[in-house]
């Protein structure tokens, strides 16, 4: 936890003081710099919007709003709408899953992150995703089946962040997404179509049967999707708590669903549904120019990554570029090349691993190697940094893949207190096995399928009760009198980190409006290829990026970022139109 504007520390945030301290000098040292356009929603609205949701379904954006107008918090929204997305988004996210929740409390100044990353069971190993030969499983090998699934971590989160944040009672926040299984909801054009083109829905009986009709053909959009098992363990869950969820009838058939699967059987245990513990982390935070920016730390890249990327921003001035233009979209890439090679490199579970998270944030290590940015001419693949601290230890790098999956909501109450959670199952429909009306997560396939290369181990390689890394990047920004500027986060696999630092910039160098931030052109570099929005203005500077030595690439996956922005009129919202999200607001 981080107390923000008192800046006092909570005890375990100790090794973030220097960080915090650097961010205090700099972000009280100017005046804060708010962008003050509005969105039309915003204009059109008679008074300021003062709590908003903005999720990647309308039910769970509607749900949230209700939970707002009825008093609850920005948690009780977030808690509401999530379960429902556990119905209606079921490609996604939900309780069989594991997420991250960064939190601010308006009151206090606190910033904190939650962290409710899957856990591998205890009879996971470094070995677990290669065949019988030694060589590595291909994806989908590894991932449908048992042994892709870590303990869930989505409800111990959920519980911990409600107990210091929640206003309304934890039971009544499961009504909505009880009723809406109960009563049923239409397959959206989305997950219709995912449903159709997912091969391996079809592989285990209780998928297939809520997923394909009498006929054995996927469900089209607009069926009627009901889902009484869900509800019976919403109802359980609801009454008592999550320990429901890791003890008894759930957690058993549970770990029997993971057990006995007819495709990689798993390894989980009654013992490690029951340990899992969700955690209170210090988030990374990182002055960037005016702002301060807070991100989710390890087990997860995304916050560290992001604030590599902008600290070796900070010396160009992107402000007075044209946006969106070669120089600065150069700029960009060069610099996530570089914190790239880092995060393949150092960043896993650093209740495992050592990870430098101070020496990788170091204003002066970053300032050294922005050094090595050309404002003109492509870097190539780089290697990776020696960070204060870590210099000695030698990892080999790993990058993982993927991301039709995951959700993103972002939530601000009429107090002010928000959240920013990414939300996830990993892949789409995770391993594709149903247990208690839900699915059941992948996340396992998140580690490196390999132990070691060339010698050197792989800091993200699987071990028993490790988290895998992971690239979610829920992010909060604020000013220098540490008010709330931003909540901002996406789905999108290793791809995530571009997405939210393009719209970062977009909002904050470039003054644009939430929406107009989110719907712009991504542009992302994870070192390797220069890879910009197929279809967008980008595809023009592919010329002038090819001739500065950038290898680009088309491409056309889809970002989900929902996010809010504090403006003086008012909340300002936004919803990627790449997905089905929307925003509501009062
Ligand atoms: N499992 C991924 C992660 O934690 C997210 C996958 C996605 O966004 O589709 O980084």
């Amino acid at each position: 936890m981080v107390l923000f504007p008192k800046f006092a520390l909570h005890k375990t945030s100790a090794q973030y003081a220097l960080i915090i301290a650097a961010a205090i000098l700099s972000a009280c040292a100017a005046p804060p710099a708010q962008n003050t356009s509005l969105t039309s929603k915003a204009k059109s609205a008679s008074k300021p919007l003062t709590q908003m949701i903005s999720a990647a379904n309308p039910h769970a954006a509607k749900t949230g709003q209700t939970i707002l107008q009825n008093g609850g918090s920005a948690i009780d929204a977030a808690i509401a709408a999530q379960l429902v997305l556990t119905l209606v988004e079921p490609q996604s996210s939900g309780i069989g899953g594991g997420a991250f929740l960064m939190h601010y409390n308006a009151k206090t100044g606190s910033i904190q992150s939650f962290d409710g990353r899957e856990t591998a069971p205890k009879s996971s190993h470094s070995k677990m995703f290669l065949r019988k030969d030694g060589n590595k499983k291909k994806f989908y090998e590894a991932a449908v089946g048992g042994s892709s699934v870590g303990v869930p971590g989505l409800l111990r989160m959920l519980e911990l962040a409600h107990k210091q944040h929640g206003t309304l009672p934890w039971k009544d926040l499961f009504q909505p997404a009880i009723q809406m299984a109960k009563a049923g909801f239409e397959i959206s054009p989305r997950l219709a179509g995912l449903i159709a083109k997912d091969k391996y829905l079809k592989t285990f009986n209780q998928t297939r049967a809520y997923f394909y009709d009498v006929n054995n053909m996927p469900k089209p959009e607009g069926t009627l999707l009901k889902n009484p098992k869900l509800a019976e363990s919403l109802r359980l869950i609801a009454s008592g708590g999550a320990d429901t969820f890791y003890t008894g009838l759930i957690a058993n058939e549970i770990v029997d669903t993971v057990n006995e699967a007819s495709q990689n059987p798993g390894g989980m245990t009654t013992d490690d549904m029951e340990g899992y513990q969700a955690k209170d982390r210090p988030p990374a935070c990182m002055p960037y120019r005016v702002w301060l920016v807070c991100g989710m730390g390890p087990p997860s890249s995304g916050g560290l990554t992001t604030l590599q990327i902008l600290g070796l921003l900070q010396r160009f001035d992107l402000g007075k570029m044209k946006p969106f233009g070669a120089k600065a979209v150069h700029l960009v890439m060069e610099a996530s090349r570089l914190a790239f090679a880092d995060r393949n490199t150092y960043m896993a579970d650093s209740d495992f691993i050592p990870v430098p998270t101070l020496g990788l944030l170091d204003p002066a290590y970053l300032d050294l190697r922005s050094k090595q940015i050309s404002p003109t001419k492509a870097g190539g693949r780089r290697s990776p940094g020696m960070p204060r601290l870590q210099a000695e230890l030698k990892y080999a790098p790993s990058l993982n893949e993927h991301g039709l999956s995951t959700t993103h909501l972002s939530v601000v109450d009429k107090i002010g207190n928000a959240v920013s959670m990414t939300s996830s199952i990993e892949n789409a429909f995770g391993s594709r096995m149903m247990s208690g009306g839900f699915m059941l997560n992948n996340q396992l396939t998140d580690f490196s399928f390999t132990p070691s290369k060339n010698g050197a181990p792989i800091a993200n390689r699987a071990e028993p009760g490790k988290r895998p890394r992971s690239s979610m990047s829920p992010t909060l920004v604020f000013d220098g009198s540490g008010s709330l500027v931003m909540a901002i986060g996406s789905p999108g696999g290793s791809r995530i980190i571009g997405y939210v630092v393009k719209t970062l910039i977009a909002a904050l160098d470039w003054g644009m409006d939430m929406d107009a931030a989110i719907d712009a052109p991504y542009f992302i570099n994870r070192n390797g290829t220069t890879d910009l929005e197929k279809g967008s203005r980008l595809e023009a500077l592919k010329p002038t990026l090819e001739a500065m030595g950038h290898k680009v690439k088309l491409i056309s996956n889809a970002s989900g970022l929902h996010g809010i922005r504090t403006t003086p009129q008012g909340l300002d919202g936004g919803a990627d139109k790449r997905r089905e999200g929307i925003v509501l607001g009062d």
